[in-house]
């Protein structure tokens, strides 16, 4: 699965501060198996993060973003992605009683109404509490897209996602498997130059290289076996793709020499 990593953050435009968030995730993410080709950094400035996220859902299924989920004005990512998402803000009990929780072990008293606006969370979203800080995170899914926000400051940022947000990936990218065989009759039932291993890899030629569903031939004293092994989200679609190349192999084979078809 594709992932890109969009900073969002004026400092970060200015060369205020490093950008070791994106440095982080990236890490985290290629051990988790994503493939990233693309990293944005964008300022505090809803059109433009608008257009970095037509971008990048143009490239990618999983955008992960941080920064700008703070109280103050100029931070409007979660406005803007919830906005994006077709969500509606509301406001969360069991997030505010954590905002204020965060704001006494800062050693404040006085809660405000910019206290309230971290608890305005998007709707249909997996909210992520924020340990270290008062900003909560969150995953928003639409239409196959999946946007991970977390808070720009690393100390709340990592915990959030070796707790929450690492669980929920590891889901994301899980794959079923499926495999059809396909077996050949032997050199007694049927032409040598037809079923022998040699011959039968030569006609498969280019499918052997095929990278999602894979496809082998191993040679049995049953016979000649091809394996096509697909994968995908659930069982179904893995199974779904391994039959239509299963079917270019018999085709490609000749179905007149193909004893059994086996599916698993
Ligand atoms: P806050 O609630 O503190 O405002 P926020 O989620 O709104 O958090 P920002 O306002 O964008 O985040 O950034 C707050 C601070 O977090 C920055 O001043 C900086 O110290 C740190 N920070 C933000 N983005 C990054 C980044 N990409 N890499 C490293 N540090 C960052
Ligand atoms: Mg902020």
């Amino acid at each position: 699965m594709i992932a890109e990593i969009i900073s969002v953050g004026t400092e970060l435009l200015l060369g205020n501060i490093v950008n070791s968030n994106a440095q982080y995730l990236a890490g985290r993410l290629a051990e988790l198996g994503f493939d990233l080709y693309y990293q944005t950094v964008v300022g505090d400035n809803t059109e433009r993060l608008k257009a970095a996220l037509d971008v990048a859902y143009n490239r990618a299924e999983l955008v992960v973003l941080t920064g700008g989920l703070g109280p103050t004005k100029d931070d409007l990512t979660k406005e803007m992605l919830a906005a994006y998402f077709g969500k509606t803000l509301g406001f969360d009990e069991a997030v505010f009683e954590n905002v204020v929780k965060q704001v006494h072990a800062f050693g404040a008293t006085e809660i405000t109404e910019n206290h309230r606006k971290q608890a305005m969370v998007p709707s249909d979203s997996l909210i992520l509490t924020n340990e270290y800080g008062t900003a909560p995170g969150c995953v928003m899914q639409h239409e196959g897209k999946t946007a991970v926000l977390l808070p720009g400051p690393p100390r709340e940022m990592k915990p959030m996602f070796e707790q929450c947000v690492e669980r929920f990936l590891f889901k994301l990218v899980s794959k079923a498997i499926a495999s059809v065989c396909i077996r050949l009759k032997t050199r007694e039932e049927a032409p040598p130059d037809r079923v022998g291993e040699a011959p039968v890899a030569r006609r498969l030629d280019d499918l052997l290289d095929s990278e999602n569903p894979t496809v082998a031939t191993y040679a049995q004293p049953e016979g000649v076996l091809i394996r096509v092994t697909a994968s995908g989200p659930m069982r179904e679609d893995a199974l779904a793709i391994a039959r239509m190349m299963a079917a270019e192999c018999r085709r490609r084979v000749g179905e007149d020499v193909i004893r059994e078809i086996t599916e698993q």
